[in-house]
């Protein structure tokens, strides 16, 4: 299927759509960024690429780097892993604190922020340098050995970040999180602050639409059932608490972050990244989402 022609006819349909987003302002640097900017990019699992708009440009991944932190943690402790995070969806925002105390500091999934810090913190237990043995696995993933943390946003993040240190804070007094609570939430905002193209993010999330394998150099990422369960969590709870909605429009495993990108995947078809800074009262990219909720209309390729 030639997509450049189906991305092109997609963003024509939307010229007259009105986005009543708006740029996440909770972290300062994210809000400097432009409103308007609009990119795509899909890569198939056979090799060929297409991408639109703003695909080449670098923005700021925030929590799409939760999935590839997972994808470390759940290879290097495998199911042991669950015993500290669950797979339910939380239907509450990803930085609420509510949950957390019922739940007695197990966050219910590893893609709100209790849980990825919890994922962060067996990070720091297993690695010799998270930092640098993090980002030298996503450049793996990406073939591109220029991806980076952004210190300035990490940085930003940081100076705001007191709700992330109080979720942070809370799981420690229950047990859940082992080491130095500064060292978990500084390592938590470096693997935020990671900045990508939609181009370089696709290419990153193929092996999750190639069953854990790397169709571009053959590479076995993760085993298969890894993939499928990561994948499962993601199609659950990647959209924080509007998954159910992600679900029921766009019908693919996916993850948002609050730069306005979000990724999805479809098994053993293609990986692929939108870009939109303007954002709901979820986090979610606006125009990300309706963009894709036509893309999988338009391409049936809704995996249901
Ligand atoms: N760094 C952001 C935070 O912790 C990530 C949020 C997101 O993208 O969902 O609030």
């Amino acid at each position: 299927m030639d997509y450049s022609k189906v991305f092109y006819e997609i963003n024509k349909s939307l010229v007259s759509y009105v986005d009543h987003g708006a740029v996440a302002s909770y972290i300062p640097e994210l809000q400097k960024i432009s409103p308007d900017k609009f990119g795509v990019y899909l890569c198939t699992v056979d090799g060929k690429n297409f991408g639109f708009g703003d695909s080449n440009e670098k923005f700021s991944i925030q929590s799409i780097s939760k999935v590839l932190s997972l994808t470390m943690a759940f290879e290097i402790e495998q199911d042991t892993l669950w015993k500290r995070v669950g797979v339910e969806p939380s239907g509450n925002p990803f930085n609420s604190l509510v949950q957390l105390e019922y739940d007695a500091g197990i966050p219910r999934n590893p893609f709100i922020n209790a849980g990825a810090i919890v994922i962060a913190d067996v990070l720091v237990s297993k690695l010799e340098n998270p930092r640098e043995d993090f980002i030298e696995f996503v450049r793996q993933l990406s073939g591109n050995n220029q991806i980076d943390y952004c210190d300035r946003i990490a940085q930003s993040e940081k100076s705001k970040g007191h709700r992330n240190a109080a979720l942070c804070n809370l799981m420690k007094s229950f047990g859940n999180i082992d080491n130095n609570i500064h060292e978990v939430i500084d390592f938590y905002f470096d693997l935020c602050s990671i900045e990508m193209t939609c181009s370089e993010l696709a290419r990153t999330f193929l092996f999750l639409a190639n069953y854990g394998k790397d169709p571009i150099n053959g590479n076995q990422i993760i085993s298969s059932s890894k993939s499928k369960r990561i994948n499962a969590v993601m199609q659950l709870c990647g959209l924080y608490d509007e998954a159910g909605e992600f679900s029921f429009k766009v019908g693919l495993p996916g993850k948002s972050g609050v730069g306005g990108g979000i990724v999805v995947v479809h098994p053993g078809k293609y990986s692929m990244v939108v870009w939109s800074p303007r954002l709901n009262k979820k986090g979610n990219s606006n125009k990300g989402m309706r963009f894709l909720e036509e893309f999988t209309s338009y391409t049936e390729s809704s995996i249901f």
